[in-house]
């Protein structure tokens, strides 16, 4: 992935920031993210990308110790940065804050097969070096990149001590690339929150959403002076919505 992984923190902080009371400087906050940050940012992703969180046929996520050691580490950030961290075996909850509604950041940690022979570094080791202002690895950019730059935005919020009306909880998913049956499962429990941002992939925001329709009307009338009748439609493409990601 790009250097350009704090634009994503900028993008996100911004999101998340909808959250706070009116009048905090978000703007201020994603500034200090990237000051105070950026290499540890990246030292995390280093981490992250270290375990290959691979999902087989023969052996569940929960149980596979790639997994599991990824979960660790982690468990081990939202300790260290004071959040609450919660296990339900194929999801884990990141959360800040004891609010009754939420924002949720949706991402997922485990990654697509990898040949290595193919690669020229492990796949499983950030290259920072082969080709310069990009940081190769496998799930650098799906979706491992998303998770630490979430981390970080949560982080900076929390030291700049912005006030939220909601908390914010990062999910983390261990099977999207293969699986969605756990997720389904988990989602019939889970408190839903206010609004869903969901980090993935190369793209800094890919959708920031309360729902999605999908609206078929249907008019009808007894003859065409006394009938019902639309003035006005109109419908954008969904990437019209969101900026263009920075180079
Ligand atoms: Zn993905």
């Amino acid at each position: 992935m790009k250097i350009s992984i704090l634009a994503s923190a900028l993008a996100l902080l911004s999101t998340a920031s909808l959250a706070a009371t009116v009048g905090s400087d978000k703007d201020a906050v994603a500034h200090y993210a990237l000051d105070q940050y950026q290499e540890a940012q990246i030292h995390t992703l280093a981490n992250l990308v270290s375990f290959p969180t691979v999902n087989t046929q023969d052996l569940k996520a929960p149980d596979n110790p790639a997994f599991i050691g990824f979960k660790n580490y982690l468990k081990m950030k939202a300790d260290q940065f004071g959040f609450d961290y919660q296990d339900f075996g194929y999801t884990v909850l990141i959360g800040m804050g004891e609010q009754s509604e939420k924002v949720t950041i949706v991402t997922h940690g485990d990654v697509q097969p990898a040949d290595a022979s193919k690669w020229t570094k492990s796949p499983f080791e950030l290259d920072k070096t082969t080709e310069p202002g990009k940081l190769i690895a496998r799930g650098s950019e799906d979706d491992k990149g998303a998770i630490a730059t979430a981390l970080y935005a949560m982080k900076a919020i929390k030291d700049k001590g912005v006030e939220l009306d909601n908390r914010i909880e990062l999910m983390v998913y261990l099977a999207e690339e293969s699986d969605w049956g756990p997720i389904k499962e988990f989602m019939k429990t889970y408190n839903q929150p206010k609004y869903a941002v969901t980090i993935d992939a190369s793209y800094p925001v890919v959708v920031a959403e309360k729902g999605w329709s999908l609206i078929a009307p249907t008019f009808s009338g007894a003859n065409p002076s006394e009938g019902l009748y639309a003035f006005t439609l109109k419908a954008v493409p969904l990437s019209a919505k969101f900026p263009k990601m920075p180079a």
